[in-house]
């Protein structure tokens, strides 16, 4: 049975699904989920990431690794962890890139955090027998430091939605129409808090009254403008509990083990509205509930809600583009091109897809968590 009857068998027997867990069963079903059966990364597959954009995302990656384990004074065992690793490309190109760091290759025990089978065989043919493979962080030991790195990572944490109604804000929620076919429905009202968003700055939280402003935790806020249908009728807006959880998890684990993580991936560096689930095959957007489990489905991350989690509220979003600059990237493209003349138009145009803010340079954002007295490279202040 594919995986789209058994949803419509559930929703049937236990009602309609929350767009989290409909993710969840999209990415992660065992049977027929996304990631569990056919991820498809690269130019044949479904989607291209900036790893296998150009060398050069990973190399400056492992620099920027080097850089931190160098910070930390240089621990003669450390944790080199990677979550979501796809084909095992960023890994490969950080370790290159680490031996210009004398002993911290050797120093490194390379994990990598993966649910998909098929692409641990992919990681495994590229990266060998080295790395230790774990399903979840929470396996990762603490009794060494950690340098953490994920890109495209966050993106797949399952979100929830809520849709705005002339009643208040309601849960959206995946059912079946008459004819059998999968559907966006209003479901039941949410708790009072949905989450961090609004329209000023990074704060605000939507209250199911449509009062935007306060905090998450805080009273409910008196005195803000209500804002009854934010983006009108059927304005949507999106809370991750799942990534807020992982934000507490990475915070627990910097301050048991020491170290450092770096994020990188697209979404929000201000609090907004706006439906972002989004459905990608064969390099084409398609609708979220078109093909369940074979097509990948991410959502923007909300970066601010994720730090706030990590109590990390103040850290800087950077954009890609200006982390890989402040990193060297331009200079690294230069010295490649020099290398090779005959392919310093290729290499340039990678360049420009990486940082050009009309590509992945303003869209994709880059934060970093560290253990007090670890200076993250790349994140002074400017
Ligand atoms: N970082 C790679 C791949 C990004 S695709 C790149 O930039 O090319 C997302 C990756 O995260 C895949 O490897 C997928 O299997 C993994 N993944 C998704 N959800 C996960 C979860 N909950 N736990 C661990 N890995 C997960």
């Amino acid at each position: 049975m594919s995986l789209r009857d058994r949803l419509v068998g559930r929703i049937a027997a236990h009602g309609p699904l929350t767009v989290a867990d409909y993710m969840d069963a999209c990415l992660h079903d065992p049977r027929d989920g996304y990631y569990a059966t056919r991820p498809a990364l690269g130019e044949g597959g479904d989607f291209l990431t900036a790893p296998h954009t150009s060398q050069m995302f990973g190399e400056l990656i492992g620099l920027w690794a080097a850089e931190t384990w160098t910070r930390m004074g240089g621990p003669p065992r450390f944790a080199l962890v990677e979550l979501g690793p796809g084909d095992g490309t960023l890994m490969s190109d950080i370790l290159r890139a680490g031996r210009a760091a004398p002993g911290f290759n050797e120093a490194a025990q390379v994990w990598l955090v993966e649910t998909s089978d098929p692409l641990r065989a992919l990681q495994a043919a590229r990266l060998g027998d080295r790395p230790r493979w774990a399903d979840e962080l929470g396996e990762v030991p603490r009794d060494a430091p950690v340098i953490l790195a994920a890109n495209e990572f966050l993106d797949c944490l399952p979100i929830r939605q809520a849709v705005s109604t002339p009643e208040g804000w309601r849960e959206r929620r995946v059912g079946v129409d008459e004819n059998g076919a999968l559907r966006f429905e209003v479901g039941p009202p949410l708790p009072p808090l949905l989450g961090r968003v609004g329209p000023e700055g990074r704060g605000g939280a939507v209250w199911n009254d449509g009062r935007i402003g306060g905090h998450p935790g805080a009273p409910h806020p008196d005195g803000f403008a209500v804002c009854p249908s934010p983006g009108g009728e059927g304005g949507v807006v999106e809370f991750s509990p799942g990534l807020e959880a992982f934000g507490r998890e990475v915070a627990g684990l910097l301050e048991e083990a020491t170290g450092a993580a770096l994020f990188i991936d697209y979404g929000r560096s201000a609090a907004g509205y706006g439906d972002t689930l989004q459905a990608l095959r064969g390099h084409a957007k398609e609708g979220p509930l078109e093909n369940p489990g074979s097509a990948d489905l991410t959502a923007w991350v909300d970066f601010p809600a994720f730090l706030d989690a990590a109590a990390a509220p103040d850290s800087p979003i950077l954009s890609q583009g200006v982390f890989l600059r402040r990193l060297g990237i331009e200079m690294r493209a230069a010295a490649l091109a020099a290398a090779h003349p005959e392919q310093a138009g290729k290499i340039m145009r990678q360049l420009e897809r990486l940082i050009g803010v009309d590509q992945m340079g303003e869209l994709f954002k880059v934060v970093a968590l560290g253990s007090p007295g670890v200076p993250l490279a790349g994140f002074e202040a400017a």
